[in-house]
């Protein structure tokens, strides 16, 4: 007998393709087995899907099918669930079903041939120990505090999704290890998922849950899942995950999609950071995606930050006016005397013309080293300085295929564009004038680190009287930024140098502001944070208030220096409303002052959005393809309710308007309804693929739809 099968594949030419091709098989495999097939002169991988379902697959004249190459045994078919979820994320997030479904596969699994890929099945099968059987009781060396005991009791008395809103030091992760701890042991089986940002921040998280599961479970119990892993890493921890003997998966965005067979927790933490939403390909939320999912498999969720997302926040109201998460509160740091660090504004009006130290601020840092303490001086901004720049014919060093200022790196003499790499060594004169005196405009970590450098010569550290400093040794300033930190293993060490206190002062971008449980820095200052109060995207003051919130984090996290620890903010708006909410630590009055905002300009979480994108060679032809698009919306069946349910933005360049000589152009479409903005998508895939045939897409590159867009 021969059997009709639907498939789902991911190949370009296809992408029009929303569901899945007929392939014939001389055995019927069940929907969610792996399968090599041929298309056109290829061979690929493809996952056999459901062949009744909103997914309906593509009619092919019978006598045209193909069979499949081949089926791959010894993997288990991927879940009911698993499919639910990528046919929910592709057709949310106006993707093809293959791309989304394939993209959620390690890359190996896609890659290797059936013979392969055997071959490794095999070795990994003789490596895997069987996971040892959990103990009557753990044993577990902290107490909980008040507030952590009665967040768990409510997480096992309601279903969720919940937010775990704590500050920073409250013991979230001592809450989510412990979540984990329970539903281990008393559900053989049960896998969960924790969900971190930043691939820097797994490593230490790995090791926490090692260090907590790995002598109950074993050390094949935990598994990580991120990008900074080999091919051959992802696929040990994907089998491990699909097969049920890894019990935790921990990984960042793309770990949702893991294929886990009796998934019953999902932890996000830090759901407010922006690095959850993929920015390419199709555009998922995580965060977004893990609550489905809880839903659909009847995992609980819990998101845990110190600033939710105002989605989150929101969601997260009494249930009286309409939340749906339980919000979990943890408002205090752990230990007995611990508390958050005074927030102090440098009124830079005030301070000497063009300081970037306030005079105070620099003597608070001498102090902290004198008493052997740790700061830690971030800057959102890496590089030596921003723009170069001739003060006599007012030359600066744009990007000659971007629509930005090429970055000076002074360590190496070069010009570099942060947006399409391209870079050239610094010329000895302006390019446009001869004029040899041209300078640094603004500042960068690189140049920061310099200056301050200079300013602290003078100052010794404590407890070193050596024969080389017979006064005491030079400060230390260590510098973490992407440029720092970009051979593997540099970030650790120099983590690791100042975890030992190494290092007196420490200076970066956002990398240092974030997760990283110091225990030795008693300030922490932001020096000129200003720029997003007064930014085009209403995202800005959120993401400023979560980091500089996050920075004041890292400051005095041991109890025994807590109390005299602080953040300093450097700005010319000492009166800002964000930063006397920061000063009070009060994220749920600046919470609520952003909502009442959003709502009464009818923003986000009061709309929904989706911007489409259209790159070309000229901003003519991209805004062009876009204006197309939006008129034809007219000809649409049910255009005057559309009309009447959404609106459509014209188009314009985004902010940032060129990069790599492309041309880039948005529209953004918005409802106070979410069902009605994503029929409406739906519906208009096919215009937009059709107006690409019309005279108004010729020179086009390519488009993409960004549903709920971060930066606009
Ligand atoms: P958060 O993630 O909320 O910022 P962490 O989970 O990193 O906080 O906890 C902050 C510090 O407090 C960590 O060093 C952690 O080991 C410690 N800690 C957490 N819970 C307890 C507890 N119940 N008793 C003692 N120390 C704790
Ligand atoms: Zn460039
Ligand atoms: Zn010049």
């Amino acid at each position: 007998m021969i059997c009709q099968l639907p498939v789902v594949v991911h190949t370009p030419v296809h992408s029009q393709v929303a569901g899945p091709l007929t392939y014939l098989s001389p055995v019927d495999l069940p929907a969610g087995s792996l399968v090599r097939i041929p298309l056109g002169k290829r061979e690929m991988m493809g996952v056999v899907w459901d062949s009744s379902g909103e997914d309906a697959s593509f009619a092919i004249d019978p006598k045209k099918l193909r069979p499949i190459a081949g089926a791959l045994e010894g993997i288990a078919p991927l879940s009911k669930a698993w499919r639910k979820l990528v046919s929910f994320a592709a057709h949310y997030y106006q993707r093809s079903l293959g791309e989304v479904a394939l993209a959620a596969l390690p890359p190996q699994l896609r890659d290797l041939n059936t013979l392969q890929l055997e071959r490794r099945l095999k070795k990994h099968a003789k490596g895997a120990n069987p996971a040892p059987s959990a103990p009557e009781s753990a044993i577990f060396s902290v107490a909980l505090t008040a507030e952590q005991s009665s967040a768990i009791d409510r997480f096992n008395a309601e279903p969720g999704p919940f937010l775990l809103f704590g500050t920073t030091g409250s013991g979230k992760t001592e809450v989510y290890l412990r979540c984990v701890e329970q539903l281990l042991a008393h559900t053989p089986e049960a896998q969960a998922m924790v969900m971190v940002p930043e691939i820097n921040l797994t490593p230490q998280l790995e090791e926490r849950f090692m260090a907590r599961f790995g002598p109950i479970y074993g050390e094949h119990a935990v598994v990580s899942m991120h990008s900074g892993m080999t091919p051959a890493q992802r696929l040990k921890s994907w089998l491990a995950a699909h097969s049920g003997a890894a019990r935790i998966v921990l990984g960042t965005r793309m770990a949702v999609f893991a294929s886990m067979p009796n998934l019953k927790l999902i932890i996000v933490d830090e759901e407010h950071d922006p690095s959850y939403k993929q920015q390419e390909g199709a555009r998922y939320s995580a965060r977004d995606l893990a609550v489905y999912r809880g839903r659909l498999e009847e995992a609980k969720v819990m998101l845990g930050s110190a600033t939710p997302s105002l989605e989150s926040w929101h969601h997260s109201r009494p249930v009286a006016e309409g939340g749906r998460y339980v919000r979990l509160e943890m408002p205090s740091r752990v230990g007995a005397n611990a508390t958050l660090p005074l927030v102090r504004r440098v009124d830079m009006n005030h301070q000497p013309k063009k300081c970037v130290f306030a005079p105070p601020l620099l003597d608070a840092i001498t102090q902290r080293i004198a008493k052997g303490e740790q700061s830690m001086v971030f800057l959102n901004r890496r590089g030596y300085a921003p723009v170069l720049h001739c003060a006599d014919c007012d030359w600066k060093s744009e990007c000659p295929h971007c629509s930005a200022f090429r970055v000076f790196h002074k360590i190496d003499r070069t010009l570099r564009c942060h947006h399409c790499g391209f870079t050239e060594r610094v010329p000895r004169a302006c390019p446009a004038c001869g004029n040899p005196d041209i300078a640094p405009l603004g500042r960068g970590t690189e140049r920061l680190e310099e200056h301050l450098a200079e300013l602290l010569v003078n100052v010794r550290r404590p407890n070193s009287v050596s024969e080389q400093w017979p006064e005491g040794e030079p400060v230390r300033i260590a510098r973490i930024d992407a440029d720092t930190t970009k051979l593997k293993g540099e970030l650790e060490s120099q983590l690791a140098r100042v975890h030992s206190g190494e290092v007196d002062v420490l200076v970066g971008t956002q990398m240092i502001a974030k997760g990283h449980d110091f225990r030795r820095i008693t300030l922490v200052a932001a020096v000129n944070p200003d720029n997003a109060l007064f930014s085009s995207d209403f995202r800005a003051p959120e993401r400023l208030f979560s980091l500089l919130m996050q920075a004041a984090g890292r400051a005095g996290r041991d109890a025994e220096v807590s109390g005299h620890s602080e953040m300093w903010v450097q700005t010319f708006h000492p009166a800002h409303p964000l930063f006397e909410a920061l000063k009070r630590h009060d994220y749920p009055a600046f919470a609520a002052g952003q909502l009442k905002e959003r709502e009464q300009a009818a923003m986000p979480p009061f709309s929904y959005q989706a911007l489409v994108r259209a790159e070309a060679h000229t901003q003519e032809v991209a805004q062009g393809f876009l204006t197309a698009a939006s008129a034809a919306v007219a000809t649409m069946p049910g255009a005057e309710a559309i009309a009447q349910a959404l609106f459509i933005f014209p188009a314009v360049p985004m902010s940032m308007q060129r990069i790599a000589n492309i041309e880039r152009a948005q529209m953004l479409i918005e409802s106070s309804s979410r069902v009605a903005l994503q029929r409406f998508l739906a519906d208009w895939q096919a215009v937009l693929h059709a107006t690409r045939l019309q005279p108004e897409g010729k020179g086009l590159i390519r488009w993409a739809i960004d549903v709920d867009p971060l930066a606009i």
